[in-house]
């Protein structure tokens, strides 16, 4: 007996009406568990499949940094295999760097496990998609299938009186669910038609993408950060010769990267990376004072400052670039609903952790989810959803937090926080417990 599966619409009335299936939806089903045997889950997705029939030469230029946390969850109900079969690269250090001095943090691991791996978005779609055929006994996708309305139980209280929330699709069909769990996107439809605030703002920066080519073969695994005062750029690597651009910087400067010509887009990257033009001798001489007292008053031995590729050209047609904004949802649950991933939270792409943040609420909220199973509770019952709302707002608010202090802080060149920041990014680099709390931290 499906505790909550009824059949009316192409044989179906699911008891999950997850939306949006992008990066973080699939993950959250939990069909290998015992706990949700007698469940069903529907998956809408607006989309149409996205299958790879053949992995193709050229790299997308749409790629994420996936934390070792977010590749143990993947690899939970076998999707890491097949990324791992397609392509993805493991990097071992990041060094993080100031364009205003030469302050410095470099985050590695002496026992040399992976930092991350970068992975394209389409390979993770590939190998979400292969785990959900597997389990198409206990999970159906309907592609190209938008929610366009939903009814809730009664206006929202915290009583759980109704047990179906109702959905309207595109096409007017309907459906009923006893927990809808909104994975559609930062302009949540979902959360919109719950009514939960969501405080949220545009950055005056746009992320521009692409796939480019180094001078040199290396073994290319250090992920590359330096804060410009425009914004920061970064390089993550692909493959022995290729990393992927994310360069944040205003509106007018995105615009011009990705329509300027090659050689002046790769002339761009190259002095980013490695021009001293914001250096003042103030900051420098300030910075060097500091070195020299921790290495006075600590003499370990620093990771050293690497010297990062140069790139040689850009692929083709990958440039493309994405207006940046900030988003946080008052709330995470409702009676009966359940937000995930970019509809609860958006941000800068800047420590690389939205799809991240977004498998860590995947987790906890099967964690949840499985308690009230095995308890044999209704799962859209605000008894356990408020554990899971409380476990990733309290981590969720502070990465955000801490990213959007990061964004604010380094777009500037003001002397007093250029002074400030320098002297922060030199004492995180010489303090190794805290570094390694910002790595336990991210690795989540
Ligand atoms: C330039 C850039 C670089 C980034 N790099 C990284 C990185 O390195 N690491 C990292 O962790 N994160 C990164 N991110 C963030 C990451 O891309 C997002 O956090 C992630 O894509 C959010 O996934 P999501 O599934 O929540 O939302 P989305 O990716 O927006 O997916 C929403 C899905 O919902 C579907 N949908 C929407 N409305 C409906 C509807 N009404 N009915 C049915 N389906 C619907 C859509 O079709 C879509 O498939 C980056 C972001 C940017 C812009």
């Amino acid at each position: 007996m499906l505790d909550c599966l009824e059949k009316t619409y192409g044989g179906w009335r699911g008891i999950w009406r997850g939306l949006g299936l992008c990066m973080v939806f699939p993950s959250c089903v939990p069909w290998y568990d015992i706990h949700f045997h007698d469940k069903k889950i529907l998956l809408l997705e607006a989309g149409p499949k996205k299958v790879l029939e053949k992995l193709p030469e050229t790299y997308s230029n749409r790629v994420s940094s996936i934390s070792p946390g977010s590749a143990t969850l993947l690899s939970s109900f076998g999707a890491w295999d097949h990324i791992c079969n397609m392509r993805y690269k493991a990097f071992r250090r990041m060094q993080v760097w100031d364009a205003c001095s030469e302050a410095l943090v470099v985050f590695d691991k002496d026992n040399l496990d992976d930092m991350g791996y970068v992975v394209e978005n389409d390979v993770i779609m590939h190998a979400l998609t292969q785990q959900l055929e597997a389990v198409s006994d206990r999970v159906t996708v309907l592609y190209q299938s938008k929610a366009v309305g939903y009814t809730w139980p009664g206006p929202f209280s915290m009583t759980d009186s109704s047990p179906w929330v109702h959905i309207t699709l595109g096409d007017g069909s309907t459906l009923q669910t006893k927990l809808l769990i909104g994975a559609d996107g930062h302009n949540s439809r979902v959360r919109q038609a719950a009514g939960i605030q969501n405080i949220s703002w545009d950055y005056d920066q746009s992320a521009v993408v692409a796939t480019l080519h180094l001078s040199e073969v290396t073994e290319n695994n250090v992920a590359w950060q330096r804060f410009l005062p425009s914004g920061p750029i970064a390089l993550l690597p692909l493959s022995d010769t290729l990393s992927s651009l994310v360069w944040s910087t205003s509106h007018e400067h995105a615009a011009e990267l990705v329509s300027m010509d090659e050689e002046h887009f790769v002339d761009a990257i190259n002095s980013a990376f490695w021009s001293d033009a914001n250096h003042t001798d103030f900051i420098d001489s300030a910075s060097t004072m500091l070195h020299y007292a921790v290495a006075f008053l600590k003499p370990t031995k620093a990771s050293a400052r690497q010297l990062p590729p140069s790139v040689a050209r850009v692929d083709a047609k990958s440039r493309v670039l994405f207006p940046l904004g900030l988003g946080h949802a008052a709330e995470y649950v409702r009676p009966r609903l359940a937000l995930i991933g970019d509809a609860a939270h958006r941000v800068h792409p800047l420590a690389g952790q939205g799809v991240n943040m977004g498998f860590g609420d995947i987790s906890s909220l099967v964690h949840h989810l499985r308690t009230a199973a095995f308890d044999g509770k209704d799962l859209g019952s605000m008894s356990h959803l408020t554990g899971y709302e409380t476990d990733r707002q309290r981590h969720n608010t502070a990465l955000l937090a801490a990213i959007d202090l990061l964004k604010r802080l380094y777009s500037t060149s003001a002397t007093p926080l250029v002074l400030l920041r320098t002297w922060g990014l030199q004492a995180t680099n010489a303090v190794s417990p805290l570094k390694e709390q910002i790595m336990a931290f991210a690795s989540k």
